[in-house]
C-alpha cells in the first residue's frame, strides 16, 4: 500500500513556513542550516526547517525584550488585550482545517483527531485565556488603617516554552495563550519533528494584531535552539513540556544561568485500575483500549499499565484485545482512519525495542507486536498487549510513548495501590469500581496529578493539568496556569 501521492495532494492546500519567525518576520537561521522534515505518513521529506541555534534564540530573545520593555503589549489595556487574543482564536479557527493537515502531515496522527480535537482545543484555550485576562482582580492586604498593602501580578518579561511533538499546537496553546494574555512576550522552541503548525500560527497571530516581537518561534534541534534558550541569561523563565530526561536538563540549565523560572510538564507511566467490581467491563475495556491507543500512545497520560484484578483478569483483556485488534494502522490522512502513524522512524524504533525487551523479560504477548504497513514508507506499530508483566519490568517502569499496554495483575485493593504508585511518575492514574470507599480512598492514594473514577481522561480547560513526582511540576491550563507567568509584589504604602 502506498500513500504517497495523498501527501503530495494534501501539501497543495497548506501553507508551509519553514523559517524562524522572528519580530514578525519569517527570517532563516543565521547558520544558513537546515533539518529535514520528514512526514511519517510515508516518509517522504515534505520542508526543510531553519536549524536555529544559540545566536538565532538570542536574536529571538532581543525581539521579544525590546517588545516587552515597548509596552505595546505587556501595558496595553487587559481588555485590549483580549480583543486581539479574541481574533488571534478566530483567526485560528478560520484556519482550522489547513492546521489540522499540516499537523497530520508533519507527525502522522489521525486527520479525524487533528480536525476534532487538537485544533478546536487550541481555540478553546486562545478563547478562555483571552475571556479571562479582563477578569482577575489583584488582592488588598489586610493592613493596618495607615497603610494599604497591595498584592499585584505583573508579566515576567521574556517566556521561553520548550514543546514536544505527540500534541505540537495543543501544548503549545497550553503556554503562549496563559504566558501572552498576563503580558509577557514569548519565544516558542517547537519539537523538531513538528514545528509547522506553530510556524504558521505565529503568523495568524500578528495578523490578528499581536505586535511584532511579542510572539517569536525559533525551530531547531532541543541541543542546539531548546538548550540555547534554557541557557539564556535574558530569559525569565522557561516553560516545558517533554521528556523527563530533558526537563531534568532544562532545570540544570536554568540552575547553572540565571535562575529563571521553570516549570515542567513531563512523562508519564499511568496506572488503570480495574477492581472485579467495574460497574461496566465493556465501557473500562473500551476506555483501558483507547487510554494507550489514542494517538499510537503516543500521550503522556496514556494508561500503559493496566491493572486488572486477578479474579477477573482474563476476561476483561479479552475484551481490551478485541478493541486492539479492530484497530487497524491506518493512512492519517484518510477520515475514517483511527490509528495513524508514530511521529517517526527513531520513535518507531524506540517502541519496537521496548516490545522485543518486553518478551524477553517473559511478559506474554496478547497481540500487535510488530511493525505495519511498511510498503507505505511510513511508521506505523500495531496496536500492542502484554499480559503476565511484572511491575518491576523494563515495560512497566520506563515510557515507551507508542502503542504498548502492559497488564499486571493485582489480588486486593490495597495491592493495587501499592503496585500503582510504584514508579517515579505521577502524571495520571484511574480506577474503575462500584464501590464509593475505592473510588475515594484510590482518589486520595494515587499519587498523580490527575485521577479518573470509572472514565479514563476526562478533563477540560477549566481544571487543572500536570504531574506529582518525575512527571514534572507547576501546573497547565485553568486560572492556576496563569501563576506561572506572573510575579507577585507587594507594594505598601503608608498614609500620613
Ligand atoms: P523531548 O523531551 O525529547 O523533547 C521536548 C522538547 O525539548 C523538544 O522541543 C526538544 O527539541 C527539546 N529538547 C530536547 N533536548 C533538549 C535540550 N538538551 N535542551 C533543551 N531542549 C531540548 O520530548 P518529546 O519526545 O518531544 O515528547 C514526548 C515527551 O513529552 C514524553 O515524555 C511525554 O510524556 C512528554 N509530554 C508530557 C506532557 C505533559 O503535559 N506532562 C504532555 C505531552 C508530552
Amino acid at each position: 500500500m502506498t500513500f504517497s501521492t495523498g501527501v503530495a495532494a494534501a501539501l497543495k492546500k497548506v501553507t508551509i513556513r519553514t523559517e524562524a519567525f522572528i519580530n514578525g518576520e519569517f527570517t532563516p537561521a543565521q547558520s544558513g542550516e537546515t533539518l529535514p522534515c520528514i512526514s511519517p505518513i510515508d516518509g517522504s521529506e515534505i520542508a526543510r526547517l531553519s536549524a536555529c541555534d544559540a545566536a538565532d534564540v538570542d536574536l529571538a530573545v532581543k525581539a521579544a525584550r525590546a517588545s516587552f520593555e515597548s509596552g505595546l503589549w505587556s501595558k496595553l489595556p487587559p481588555r485590549k488585550r483580549r480583543q486581539i487574543m479574541l481574533n488571534f482564536a478566530d483567526m485560528v479557527e478560520a484556519h482550522a482545517d489547513e492546521l489540522a493537515l499540516l499537523e497530520t502531515l508533519d507527525m502522522g496522527k489521525p486527520i479525524r483527531n487533528t480536525r476534532n480535537a487538537d485544533i478546536p482545543l487550541v481555540v478553546q484555550t486562545i478563547r478562555y485565556y483571552a475571556e479571562a485576562i479582563d477578569k482577575i482582580y489583584d488582592e488588598l492586604g489586610p493592613s493596618p488603617h495607615d497603610a494599604v498593602s497591595m498584592i499585584v501580578r505583573e508579566p515576567l518579561g521574556v517566556v521561553g516554552a520548550v514543546t514536544p511533538w505527540n500534541f505540537p499546537l495543543l501544548m503549545a496553546s497550553w503556554k503562549f495563550a496563559p504566558a501572552l494574555v498576563t503580558g509577557n512576550s514569548v519565544v516558542m522552541k517547537p519539537a523538531e519533528q513538528a514545528s509547522l503548525t506553530m510556524l504558521r500560527t505565529a503568523e495568524l497571530a500578528a495578523e490578528a494584531g499581536i505586535p511584532a516581537g511579542v510572539l517569536n518561534v525559533v525551530p531547531g534541534n532541543g541541543a542546539q535552539a531548546g538548550k540555547a534558550m534554557a541557557l539564556h541569561m535574558d530569559v525569565d523563565a522557561v516553560v516545558f513540556t517533554g521528556s523527563t530526561a530533558v526537563g531534568k536538563l532544562i532545570m540544570g540549565y536554568g540552575a547553572q544561568s540565571n535562575l529563571k523560572r521553570i516549570a515542567l510538564e513531563c512523562g508519564g507511566k499511568s496506572p488503570q485500575i480495574v477492581m472485579e467490581d467495574c460497574p461496566d467491563f465493556d465501557a473500562a475495556a473500551m476506555a483501558a483500549a483507547w487510554a494507550v491507543f489514542y494517538d499510537q500512545g503516543q500521550v503522556c497520560t496514556a494508561g500503559t499499565r493496566l491493572l486488572v484484578q486477578n479474579s477477573v483478569k482474563d476476561e476483561f483483556l479479552a475484551k481490551v484485545a478485541a478493541v486492539a485488534k479492530s484497530l487497524k494502522p491506518g493512512d492519517p490522512l484518510d477520515e475514517n482512519t483511527r490509528f495513524g502513524a508514530l511521529v517517526d522512524e527513531a520513535q518507531m524504533n524506540t517502541v519496537l525495542g521496548y516490545i522485543e525487551k518486553g518478551g524477553a523479560e517473559g511478559a506474554k504477548l496478547v497481540c500487535g507486536g510488530g511493525r505495519a504497513l511498511s510498503d507505505s514508507g511510513g511508521f506505523y506499530v500495531a496496536p500492542t498487549i502484554f499480559d503476565g508483566v511484572d511491575n518491576k519490568m523494563t515495560i512497566a517502569q520506563e515510557e515507551i510513548f507508542g502503542p504498548v499496554i502492559s497488564a499486571i495483575g493485582f489480588d486486593d485493593f490495597d495491592d493495587a495501590m501499592r503496585i500503582a504508585n510504584d514508579t517515579i511518575y505521577g502524571l495520571a492514574a484511574g480506577i474503575w469500581t462500584s464501590n464509593l470507599n475505592y473510588a475515594h480512598k484510590a482518589s486520595r492514594t494515587l499519587r498523580a496529578g490527575n485521577v479518573w473514577v470509572n472514565c479514563w481522561d476526562g478533563s477540560d480547560i477549566t481544571t487543572p493539568f500536570g504531574g506529582f513526582k518525575q512527571s514534572g511540576f507547576g501546573r497547565d491550563r485553568s486560572l492556576h496556569a496563569l501563576d506561572k507567568y506572573t510575579e507577585l509584589k507587594t507594594i505598601w504604602m503608608k498614609l500620613s
